[in-house]
């Protein structure tokens, strides 16, 4: 397989959204239940992610940022399925490798922390440092030492809608964990992690949109879908918005996006437009993610099926209530 040249460091890290995807991604793989983002000029000049997770110990942070260094298990499947998060080993190397970084960190039992400087790969600095349990990475002048990679960059503007947009969708799968995003200062995400998975909709979508969804639910043998279609609401949208979590992590589908589209237009007219929030369970044996790391665009071997059960799914709840 060449999946491996496919995830070369290049493909991985893009522009600041590659970070802080990768960063939390690795908060919510040590079981952080709270992971705060803070970035400045669009994450151009900084990026840190704070989270209460386990920790890593100061051999472990040491090896982290090497190289296909991981302390996740890893099978060759994995590459091919969403069944772990990311691509084993590559991101923390591959952020070191085109920042200013530093990792601090403690393990929950340790009494004194850890802090890393690394500049473009290279190992500055190794401390012990107090600091809450937990892991806090700083990222600092992403592609400082690759210009012509910075020059690619779009305006803060651009590069921050990337990220909201980003932490919203991560955010939404991960409803019990609280994410608070800052931008400059300002905060921009702000959810506080519940079990009720409707009260993120309420936060991150607006009561508006909240109140506009009908929850729906369809299953089989082999998978289940489970979310909200919105109704049409009083105040018009001019785009939709889709929201789609494989096993809790959010990915694109093209195929999912059009049944979500086909059920919505067989009730409603087409100048509105839906809010859909939908989380699909499945053997990850059966999805493929073998497209772009960033985009995290997905195929399953059902495609179909799994198409024709959202959009019978949406049309369904939406003739229920009379539209
Ligand atoms: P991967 O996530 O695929 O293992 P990464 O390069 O993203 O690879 O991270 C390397 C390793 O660093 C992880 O396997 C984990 O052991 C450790 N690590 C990274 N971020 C954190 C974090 N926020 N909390 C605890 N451990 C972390
Ligand atoms: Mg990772």
């Amino acid at each position: 397989k060449d999946t491996i040249n496919k995830i070369a460091a290049g493909e991985v890290i893009e522009r600041p959204v590659s970070v802080v995807k990768e960063l939390i991604d690795n908060s919510i793989d040590a079981r952080a239940t709270d992971i705060r983002i803070e970035i400045e000029k669009g994450g151009k000049r900084s990026i840190l992610v704070r989270d209460n997770g386990c920790g890593m110990s100061r051999e472990d942070a040491l090896l982290a940022y090497k190289k296909h260094a991981t302390s996740k298990l890893m099978y060759i499947e994995d590459l091919n399925t969403i069944s772990t998060m990311g691509f084993r080993g590559e991101a923390l190397s591959s952020i070191t490798a085109v920042a200013k970084v530093e990792i601090l960190t403690r393990q929950q039992e340790e009494i004194t922390g850890t802090r890393i400087v690394i500049h473009g790969g290279k190992v500055l600095e190794t401390l012990d440092a107090g600091t809450a349990p937990g892991t806090a990475v700083h990222v600092k002048d992403l592609f400082y030492n690759t210009p012509a990679r910075q020059k690619y960059l779009k305006s803060d503007r651009t590069e921050l809608a990337h990220i909201t947009d980003t932490v919203m969708r991560l955010a939404l799968a991960n409803p019990e964990i609280s994410f608070t995003l800052l931008s400059d200062g300002k905060p921009v995400i702000r959810n506080a992690g519940s079990n009720d998975p409707f009260k993120s909709i309420v936060n991150l979508l607006g009561p508006d949109t909240a109140r506009s969804m009908l929850p729906l639910e369809y299953r089989t043998e082999d998978f289940e879908i489970r979310g909200y279609i919105s109704k049409p609401e009083t105040t018009r949208r001019d785009s939709d918005q889709l929201f789609f979590f494989v096993n809790t992590r959010p990915v694109i589908s093209r195929a999912i996006n059009k049944a979500v589209l086909e059920g919505y237009y067989t009730r409603i007219p087409k100048e509105r437009y839906p809010v859909a929030v939908l989380s699909l369970d499945i053997d990850p044996g059966e999805v493929d993610v073998n497209v772009h790391p960033r985009k995290a665009e997905v195929r399953f071997s059902r495609e179909k099926e799994i198409g024709d059960a959202v959009t019978l799914a949406i049309e369904k709840v939406l003739s229920e209530s009379n539209l």
